[in-house]
């Protein structure tokens, strides 16, 4: 798989501890949630630029499944519809990275791969609001994050920092 150094997830300190409470509380069964924020295009030279997921805030969600490897969260849409209005509408975030953990390494599983290619359609002509965003997943045990995009019909991991502050 590609790694696009050029496309960062950037977390707090305090979101990373976020996401390794929401991991805990859920283990041995996949946390996920929601992280909204900002997205940044950096200009590095003339014609390089990087661009920057900046996470703003974390939603942990419940999952709603007991078996591992399936992920299900865009079903429950109430809850979804309740933190979008919160975030996007109240708070002027966008959707930046869709979280969950794994009890394997922290990689997309083949159902996440299809997740993703799912997601990366538009429908109707209507811009899809999970394009474009990361998977962020989280190594159950070891708490080791990775993050990963499909882009351009290609999967590719892409850098992640955690900032102090
Ligand atoms: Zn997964």
């Amino acid at each position: 798989m590609k790694f696009e150094k050029d496309i960062i997830l950037n977390l707090t300190q305090k979101i990373f501890d976020e996401l390794k409470q929401c991991n805990k509380k859920a283990a041995p069964i996949e946390a996920c949630g929601l992280i909204f924020g900002d997205v940044e295009k950096v200009s590095i030279t003339f014609n390089e630029y990087k661009i920057h997921y900046i996470a703003k805030q974390f939603y942990c969600l419940k999952s709603n499944i007991e078996s591992i490897g399936s992920f299900n969260l865009i079903k429950d849409s109430d809850k979804y519809f309740e933190i979008h209005q919160e975030a996007v509408n109240e708070k002027n975030l966008r959707l930046i990275s869709i979280f969950h953990s794994h009890p394997v390494p922290a990689y997309p599983s083949a159902a996440d791969v299809q997740n993703m290619e799912f997601l990366d359609k538009d429908v109707g002509g209507v811009r899809n609001p999970f394009k474009n965003q990361i998977w962020s997943i989280m190594d159950m045990n070891t708490e080791d994050i990775n993050g990963f995009i499909y882009f351009n019909n290609e999967l590719m991991q892409v850098d992640i920092q955690i900032l102090e502050k």
